[in-house]
């Protein structure tokens, strides 16, 4: 059926009407001062989001951008960072690391399983000579979705002083009780395809004063991701070069209505599906990727028992029901799927999404649950 297509992938993810009408919107100019006013009530809503007083800076890139800005900004050719590398996300930091002469020690984790935070601690505690300029870690590792433990290893940077922590929130940001005042994060990296509920475009950075007095003597080369002209504009409600206004006007408009649900019930929500769409997994007799107190709130990797292939699996979903769902990445390519259930999803898309599985499967040939079961206990979970 034409025009059915729904996306639980994580990103990007399902787009609120709303958002649609303001993409669909005559541009306004980028220097005018009807845009001025979006930009300022934008950027007080995104330090609502981000929980901050810190600036919180937008960029017209993608994730990735906004995470390489995150780096280029606050180190120099050299310097020691740690980084935290459990799957494709991490993966790109090194990567990003290496691109810029940046010296990355890497800590590493089994696809699937999350780091473990006392690599971290041992390595900055042996640091008496404060050498560790950053720690560079992905919070949900949508790869595998395996949740970090945040919390833990920034506390261990916090002890250590010196380092700056650098966190990929990409698929953790508006899913996730991120507080970063409270918890003293210095750079934060996200996009709007995520958990912003809108279309891919825009890459957000949060940067501390902490992460601002290391820019100052940063050396790496930057200019269309240099943060510091990208807050000088900001002071004055504007962006050193165009930005996609329709985008942020789309912006305004999902945080509206992020507001109105309020931080405390988008976590809860995402918690719910989480919960929900693990149990389901479980009813079915299949298996996930990720452990019970390491699982990411957003995305559910799903490993199919031997002889049932994912990518028959995703195909079928896809066939069927119009429901995309993502596939494994580099070697875990056709022995995984992923369920995103991230930003505007609803309690009604995680009960259509377990019931297309269960069709889809049972005509796969697939018959080692009990007809309903994983509806069942998705129901369970999403009316307790
Ligand atoms: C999606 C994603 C990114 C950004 O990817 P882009 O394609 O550049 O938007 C970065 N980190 C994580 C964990 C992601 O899920």
């Amino acid at each position: 059926m034409e025009d059915k297509l729904m996306l639980m992938i994580p990103g990007p993810t399902p787009v609120p009407e709303q958002a649609l009408l303001a993409l669909a919107k005559a541009p306004i100019g980028h220097r005018s001062g009807d845009f001025s006013k979006v930009m300022a009530d934008v950027t007080a809503k995104l330090k609502w989001l981000h929980q901050t007083t810190n600036d919180v800076l937008i960029l017209t890139a993608s994730g990735t951008g906004a995470m390489e800005a995150g780096i280029i900004n606050f180190l120099s050719k050299g310097d020691r960072v740690l980084v935290g590398d459990n799957g494709k996300f991490g993966e790109r930091w090194v990567e990003v690391c290496n691109a810029y002469g940046v010296n990355a020690e890497v800590i590493k984790a089994e696809w699937g399983k999350p780091l473990n935070p006392e690599d971290f601690r041992a390595k900055l505690e042996a640091d008496a000579n404060k050498e560790i300029k950053a720690v560079i870690i992905t919070h949900s590792e949508t790869s595998t979705g395996v949740l970090n433990d945040l919390v833990t290893i920034n506390s261990y940077v916090k002890a250590h002083e010196k380092a700056l922590i650098i966190v990929d929130a990409v698929t953790s940001l508006g899913a996730n009780n991120i507080p970063i005042d409270e918890l003293g994060l210095d750079v934060v990296g996200s996009g709007s395809q995520k958990g912003y509920m809108i279309p891919p475009g825009l890459g957000f950075v949060a940067v501390s004063p902490k992460a601002w007095e290391a820019y100052k003597t940063a050396d790496l080369p930057k200019f269309y991701l240099d943060l510091g002209k990208a807050r000088k504009d900001a002071a004055k409600n504007s962006t050193p070069f165009t930005t996609s206004v329709n985008m942020v006007m789309a912006l305004q408009a999902s945080l509206e209505i992020m507001q109105r649900e309020g931080l405390e019930n988008i976590f809860a929500r995402h918690l719910r599906h989480r919960n929900a769409t693990r149990a389901a997994i479980k009813a079915l007799n299949l298996d996930l990727l990720a452990p019970d107190d390491a699982a990411s709130h957003s995305i559910t990797a799903v490993v199919p028992p031997e002889g049932l292939d994912a990518e028959k699996i995703r195909a079928t979903i896809k066939k069927k029901f119009d429901i995309v769902m993502a596939g494994g990445q580099d070697h875990l390519n056709g022995k995984i799927f992923r369920i995103g259930h991230l930003g505007f999803v609803g309690d009604r898309d995680i009960l259509t999404a377990i019931a297309a599985l269960e069709a889809s499967i049972s005509s796969l040939g697939y018959s080692n649950f009990t007809s309903g079961a994983g509806v069942k206990a998705a129901i369970e979970v999403l009316n307790s």
